[in-house]
């Protein structure tokens, strides 16, 4: 029995970071809502017993480092499950974009997997499990919108955002996370009002939603790569109606309520950012498989 599994992407609406914590990880605030992009995962059980990555993306690994690999060996040495598993990646997010591409593949392999090996979790056992391998792997088990706290792994649930196209656009450059977060001062930082960003999402108030997207990792990553801070320049000269930077970068989306807008900014990106996608906002949780 194959099952296949849709592992979408998110974007930030707001990201803040409180402070370093004593076990080194960061504090961090952030608002995060699923998108319609999504990589396809394909679970196909093998007799022997080993986990198989198939994907042909040169930029996603084939072993122990990909994350859907570690979700399935977490479930296997958790449970003492001995019988393999062909996990095919078809890549349609970005890697290394800021939009939680592996995060969301090891996700959706661990709510596959769950199926497969008839282990009965619920989304909370699997959320927690999924923090095990990443910090945006518990936002991901769930989708839909949420506060992530901690490290990001402590989840709120939230309505969905009032409906709007997403630009995203992806320079041909990839962020490592790790890089980001070591090059953050905060000392200084522009903290978004997340409690402002709660209530336009409570609300449904686009207009305040757009007023209060907020990263402080683009005071980062837009001085690291400067194509970042003109592709936001351009999404803004073109109509958008509110940009910003995804998780660490390099991706930007806008936000657009009309069509023809999400045509023009579209279309004004292209030739300049040779990725770019335009895509619906998917709102509350996604359906569990
Ligand atoms: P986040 O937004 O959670 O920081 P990201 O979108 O910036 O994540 P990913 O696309 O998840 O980044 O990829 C980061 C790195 O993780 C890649 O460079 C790749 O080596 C590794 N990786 C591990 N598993 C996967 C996977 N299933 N898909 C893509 N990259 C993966």
């Amino acid at each position: 029995m194959k099952i296949m599994m849709k592992a979408p992407a998110k974007i930030n609406l707001t990201l803040d970071v409180l402070h370093k914590r004593a076990d080194g990880y960061h504090e961090v605030e952030m608002i995060m809502t699923t998108v319609d992009l999504a990589d396809r995962i394909e679970l196909e059980p093998l007799a022997k017993d080993e986990i198989k990555i198939i994907s042909h993306n040169r930029f996603v690994p084939d072993d122990k480092r990909n994350l859907a690999y570690q979700a399935a060996m977490l479930l296997k040495e958790r449970y003492s499950i001995r019988s393999g598993v062909a996990i095919g990646i078809e890549k349609v997010i970005p890697v290394a974009a800021g939009l939680a591409g592996g995060s969301s593949d090891a996700a959706a392999t661990l709510k596959g997997l769950n199926r497969m090996w008839n282990l009965g979790l619920s989304l909370d056992e699997l959320a927690a499990l999924g923090s095990e391998i990443g910090s945006d792997v518990s936002f991901c088990v769930y989708g839909g919108t949420a506060l992530a706290k901690g490290r990001g792994e402590k989840i709120q649930h939230l309505p969905s955002p009032p409906n709007c196209w997403v630009v995203l656009a992806k320079p041909t450059i990839g962020v490592s996370t790790a890089e980001v977060y070591k090059n953050l001062k905060i000392d200084g930082l522009r903290h978004p009002d997340t409690k402002a960003m709660m209530t336009a999402i409570q609300t449904k108030d686009y207009q305040k939603m757009c007023a209060n997207l907020g990263n402080v990792l683009e005071s980062v990553t837009l001085k690291l790569y400067p194509e970042v801070a003109q592709i936001k320049e351009q999404m803004e000269r073109f109509g958008a109606d509110a940009v910003l930077m995804s998780g660490s970068g390099p991706t930007v989306f806008g936000l657009i309520q009309h069509d023809s807008r999400m045509h023009r900014v579209c279309n004004g990106l292209r030739g300049f950012c040779d990725q770019v996608y335009a895509v619906r906002l998917l709102g509350e949780g996604i359906p569990v498989d």
